[in-house]
């Protein structure tokens, strides 16, 4: 390009970022062995690591066997004694180092990402690297102050943690400086594409002096990931990458009680109201999309425009992206690097051709692709509906898909029609507008007027199939602790009642007792009824059988009272304290069936009831006070985190304790705004049933508090299969968890099984406060930026 053509269109010269660095770094390290017990172990089973932009090799990675994670995890699990002893302040110092470490690498780091990914110069430097180095020294400040932000919690052990190609380094750094801040020892497994930063950044690990078996790196395919899940000595599984390799640890973790995060794919919606800044929506659209080739969990790829806006903004939006420049992923003048591999392009073409058979409009920014390497142009469909493929589908490359809608509620209805509940972003220049969107996406972070924020001190994660757990913030440390005395919990001894070998009939007018759905007493679908058993083995009373129909109606029911959530705090404290006082009034009743159904004495049975109406009374008063947070992220801006209901939760009840238990979990639940199917404990049914009396007493809203009796398994493995459950607590054995966790993958719905754990329910400070309150809740993040 000649000076006279440069004024003609205005455009850059090229300006390529020197790789020389980079290139002899990789030349002198050879080929890559696995970083185990703080040294390289010799290359074996190799592979190549590809520049997906020239397709030249770059360096030779060891395919990682069951031998290698055995060895890493031995390392990990001999460090961790050690580690989780050092102090806050000693732990602060090496993740200070860490990150002062790769500061001052941050230039080799950036074009390493660069040469090993595809993604262009301009994004690596500019954003992985710093995000990376901050994450490092935020969470330095946390290994410091971890006992007096989290008393009585406690390192999981040793994490296993799987990262996915599009975020090499950052996701590394994700996962890495919480773990370590909470006094964890990894065994990490870098994508198999993009394993040279975390290479470089166990160099950096030696460099700091961190104890070796601290931090352990096995490269690797996906088996290699598989044989980390699958060990049985490590204690938590925080995996990112695709939702289908997420279900397939979701189930294998099964009823193991191992930590589990989830962090997996989204088809984030980024809605455009007709009174926003068109121009800066149509910059965040850019960013949202095509960043990164579009291979981002959180791509803004659907697209949903004001009627009355959309003509004008696409025209802008096509224009601009005329204007991105596509190409070599070193010069620092491209916007849109290459795609991971030749697999991934022939995949998103293969999407696009669909696309357009199946009569999308089609639009494909101007320009050639270069003659070799992984390229797709930006690409924008349009005339689709909302069923389409593309638009359903995560496409996870640079493909944005289009729609119009005509006021808030369709905007909702839209955004809303997805599996996903990863992020969405907000465009209006009416901030009650946008705020009012913000608590109805149903997604875990919301960024209004701006797009693909990031930091370490707010959290990031999804709903629905976009996973659970965070990372970031403190909910992103949290997920690295347990509480200690939940470690400590020992086989509950589980007392088997005496029953007669058969049936007593009842005779007289039948007085099987009622389930409650909706807000009303309904018999069973099938009719059926079981026996419930005095402690002498006597039949005391008949409950309905519950089938799966049962337990449908009632999903139904909790989820047509979703406004619950809408309800303020306030209102919802006040009718928690209500179902207390109700309870007060029939305690003598209560206790006196207790001792009947249970064979508890008096005084234990007294007891039981008390503290019920303590548990009631505690969650009344939490309801309004267990909030979220603000943040300070390093730019104009305020990100608040939003405790959220997570939905309609199923609740197994357990056998100890029938009516305390039982109602610590419903008044958990149902403070934060939950909706609950309840199904009580196979000993004391007629307990809850009779419950439900006081429920109709104490302005309950139809449909919040269903109960369903039953056998809890069956009507357990029911609800952890229901798509409409959000969340399963189920109490039972661990043989039952496992089958209970292993059907909860079609959602990937929230589990809490208790594992036939002896939880002391009695215990108000663990079983009447935040430990249920976590369970009940989702952190949602939302990002507002400030200034003019
Ligand atoms: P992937 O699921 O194919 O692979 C991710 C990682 O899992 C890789 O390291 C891979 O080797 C490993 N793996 C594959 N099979 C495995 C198995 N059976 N057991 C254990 N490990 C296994 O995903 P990907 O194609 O590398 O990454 C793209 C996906 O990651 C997208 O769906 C994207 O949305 C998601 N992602 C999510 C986030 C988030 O924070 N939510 C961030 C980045 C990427």
């Amino acid at each position: 390009m000649n000076i006279s053509e440069i004024f003609e269109n205005l455009d850059y010269g090229k300006a390529p970022e020197d790789a020389k660095l980079a290139y002899s770094w990789i030349k002198e390290n050879g080929n890559f062995g696995h970083f185990i017990d703080g040294k390289f172990s010799k290359a074996s089973n190799i592979f190549a690591s590809i520049n997906p932009a020239t397709g030249e090799e770059l360096a030779k990675i060891s395919d990682g066997k069951k031998q290698d994670v055995n060895r890493a995890v031995k390392a990990a699990r001999l460090a961790f004694t050690g580690w989780s002893a050092t102090s806050g302040f000693e732990r602060a110092k090496y993740l200070y180092a860490i990150a002062r470490q790769i500061q001052k690498n941050a230039r080799l780091f950036a074009v390493l990402e660069t040469l090993d990914n595809g993604k262009v110069i301009r994004e690596s430097r500019d954003v992985d690297i710093p995000l990376v180095i901050r994450h490092f020294y935020h969470h330095a400040g946390w290994a410091q102050n971890l006992k007096n932000q989290f008393s009585n919690h406690t390192p999981y052990g040793v994490c296993g943690q799987i990262i996915p190609w599009n975020f090499p380094l950052l996701m590394l750094s994700w996962k890495v400086a919480p773990a370590l801040a909470a006094g964890n020892t990894v065994v990490l497994k870098p994508a198999e594409a993009t394993s040279l930063s975390a290479l470089l950044f166990a160099q950096i690990c030696q460099n700091v002096g961190l104890p070796k078996g601290v931090v352990n790196i096995v490269t690797g395919h996906g088996a290699t990931g598989a044989a980390i899940v699958e060990h049985d000595d490590v204690d938590k599984i925080a995996f990112t990458g695709s939702t289908k390799v997420g279900k397939i640890i979701r189930e294998k973790l099964a009823g193991t009680g191992k930590g589990l995060s989830l962090e997996l794919g989204g088809k984030s919606a980024f809605i455009v109201f007709e009174d926003a800044d068109i121009d800066g929506a149509v910059e965040g659209v850019i960013d949202a999309i095509y960043f990164n080739q579009g291979e981002v969990c959180c791509a803004g790829s659907r697209l949903l425009l004001q009627e009355s806006i959309e003509k004008k903004f696409i025209k802008k939006l096509k224009a601009r992206m005329d204007k991105l420049r596509l190409g070599d992923p070193l010069d620092k003048m491209s916007d849109i690097g290459a795609m991971i591999d030749e697999k991934e392009v022939a995949r998103v073409n293969d999407i696009i051709a669909d696309g357009v058979k199946n009569g999308a409009s089609l639009f494909q920014a101007k320009g050639t692709l270069p003659k070799k390497g992984c390229f797709i142009k930006p690409t924008l469909f349009s005339d689709v509906s909302p069923s389409d493929e593309i638009v359903q589908k995560e496409i996870f490359g640079p493909v944005l898909v289009s729609m119009s809608f005509r006021n808030p509620e369709e905007a909702l209805a839209l955004a809303t029609n997805s599996i996903y509940g990863l992020a969405a972003s907000v465009w209006s220049e009416n901030l009650n507008l946008a705020l009012d969107i913000v608590p109805r996406l149903k997604t875990g972070v919301v960024w209004v007027n701006c797009a693909t924020q990031f930091d370490a001190s707010v959290g990031f994660g999804g709903y629905k199939e976009s996973g659970f757990g965070r990372e970031g913030g403190a909910e992103g440390m949290r997920a690295y602790l347990k509480r200690d005395w939940e470690k400590k919990l020992k086989p509950i001894a589980i007392k088997v009642k005496k029953s007669p070998s058969k049936t007593n009939l009842v005779s007289g007018v039948d007085k099987t007792a009622k389930m409650f759905i909706g807000g009303k007493q309904a018999r069973g679908d099938g009719g059926y009824c079981v026996d419930v058993f005095d402690a002498n083995g006597n039949v005391a009373g008949q409950v309905s059988d519950g089938n799966r129909k049962d337990i449908r109606n009632a999903v139904e029911a909790a989820n047509k009272a979703s406004t619950w959530a809408d309800k303020t705090a306030h209102l919802r404290s006040q009718i928690l304290y209500y179902l207390g006082e109700n309870l007060d009034y029939r305690k003598g009743e209560f206790a006196e069936k207790i001792r009947l159904l249970t064979g508890a004495n008096k005084a234990q049975a007294k007891k039981e009831v008390e503290t019920s109406i303590e548990r009631l009374f505690a969650f009344a008063g939490f309801a309004d006070k267990y909030d979220g947070k603000v943040h300070n992220p390093p730019m104009r801006a305020i990100a608040f985190a939003l405790n959220e209901p997570i939905g309609t939760i199923g609740i197994c009840a357990p056998d100890e304790n029938p009516l305390l238990a039982s109602i610590s979990m419903m008044a958990a639940a149902v403070a934060m705004g939950n909706r609950i199917v309840l199904v009580p404990s196979k000993i004391a049914p007629l307990l809850m049933s009779d419950f439900y009396q006081v429920i109709e007493t104490s302005d309950v809203p139809n449909g919040v508090i269903n109960i369903v009796t039953g056998d809890s398994l069956t009507l357990g493995k029911v609800l952890s299969e229901h798509d409409g459950v959000d969340a399963l607590w189920f109490a039972g054995s661990q043989d039952e968890a496992k089958i209970i966790e292993r059907v909860s993958t079609g959602n990937l719905k929230q589990t809490w099984v208790t594992r036939g754990q002896n939880y002391n329910w009695f215990d108000g400070e663990k079983m009447g406060g935040e430990f249920l309150l976590e369970k009940a809740t989702q952190v949602k993040n939302v990002w507002v930026p400030y200034g003019v």
